[in-house]
């Protein structure tokens, strides 16, 4: 489904989308950046009207500092995550890109792009300027898709609710890599040893999951370690918990980028990224690779109905996690307890 939508590049009308540079007007910011970026979001546009959405109004900014670029955004945009103190270090990687909206209805997305893939003059970067910005876009299509099928999720702190939160941050990050391999696929080709041709990849980019999946298993550790500390007393119950939630989804999220680079290239999806890891976290991760063919193309509302549901079963998977690793949790008013055992395995 999601190779047949994003083949047809079709002829649509998109607004011409709203292009800068950081520092403004800086010289690297050619034309050759400036039609890129105008072609994806015209593609983009067409995947949009494809899926039955409104048009997008899409204003990407090419930064060489992408966290000072996001932090000044923070007053602009909406959603649930704080962008005051953005940083750019995540597990097994840095943030080549960020994807925020300015409406409710995600309509007007402002899209900011690492520059430093967009100046080097290297060829494989041409590569990867197309990667991160499909994936970017992505994010801003799915974020209008899943806005225009139903009510927003709330922001939260009930852990049974946070689970379901980090299960779609990890679904939307396997879908926008997906998609953006599927654009990638689109762009060109590459001759192979044997001279027959292949279609673009974003492995041609960078092979990046054996990093993502020894960076997921050592921030395992990391988690065992940390609730290790509480019961030893080394760390308050708060400290720990606090620790736990992004280290998890970090995790969990590099587990995606690895899963959809290893898909694409072996054209055999399945669990492959967690191949060796601890128990606990090979059996979560092969409940939420279960959970990410969402239907992309069958309306908004059909969208957010598959979201929910996957999103219940792979924030059960999430949970289960937790539990292997001795943490359990139940209601006590509008607030929760949490139970710290020791481990499961
Ligand atoms: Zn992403």
């Amino acid at each position: 489904m999601l190779e047949h939508a994003f083949g047809r590049l079709c002829n649509v009308t998109a607004s011409a989308p709203l292009l800068r540079s950081v520092p403004p007007d800086a010289e690297w910011f050619g034309e050759r950046i400036t039609e890129l970026l105008a072609g994806l979001t015209t593609a983009f546009a067409s995947t949009g009207e494809l899926a039955g959405l409104s048009p997008q109004s899409v204003e990407i900014v090419v930064a060489e500092d992408v966290a000072a670029a996001v932090k000044s955004l923070a007053t602009e945009v909406i959603g649930v995550e704080s962008l005051q103190d953005f940083s750019l270090e995540r597990v097994g990687g840095t943030v080549t890109g960020k994807t925020m909206f300015r409406d409710v209805a995600h309509e007007f997305p402002v899209v900011v792009l690492d520059a430093a893939v967009f100046r080097d003059e290297s060829a494989i970067c041409r590569v990867g300027e197309i990667q991160i910005t499909a994936h970017e876009l992505a994010h801003a299509f799915i974020g209008q898709l899943r806005a225009a099928g139903g009510e927003p999720m709330d922001p939260t702190s009930l852990p049974w609710e946070v689970s379901r939160w980090i299960a779609r941050y990890v679904i939307e990050e396997y879908i926008a890599d997906s998609i953006a391999e599927s654009v990638l696929g689109r762009c060109g080709t590459v001759t192979q040893a044997d001279g027959t041709t292949r279609p673009l990849a974003c492995v041609d980019f960078a092979e990046c999951a054996p990093y993502f999946v020894s960076a997921a298993q050592e921030t395992l550790d990391n988690i065992a370690e940390t609730i290790h500390d509480y019961r030893l007393g080394l760390i308050d119950l708060e400290t720990m918990w606090l620790a736990v939630q992004p280290r998890t989804s970090q995790m969990l999220i590099a587990l995606a980028h690895a899963q959809a680079e290893h898909d694409h290239v072996s054209g055999h999806p399945g669990p492959y990224a967690t191949d060796g890891a601890a128990a606990p976290l090979d059996r979560a991760w092969r409940d939420v690779c279960a959970c990410f063919s969402v239907p992309l193309f069958e309306g908004a509302e059909r969208f957010v109905q598959a979201e929910q549901a996957a999103l219940d079963r792979a924030g059960k998977a999430v949970l289960g996690l937790w539990r292997e690793l001795g943490l359990t949790f139940r209601p006590e008013g509008a607030a929760f307890y949490i139970s710290v055992a020791p481990p499961t395995h």
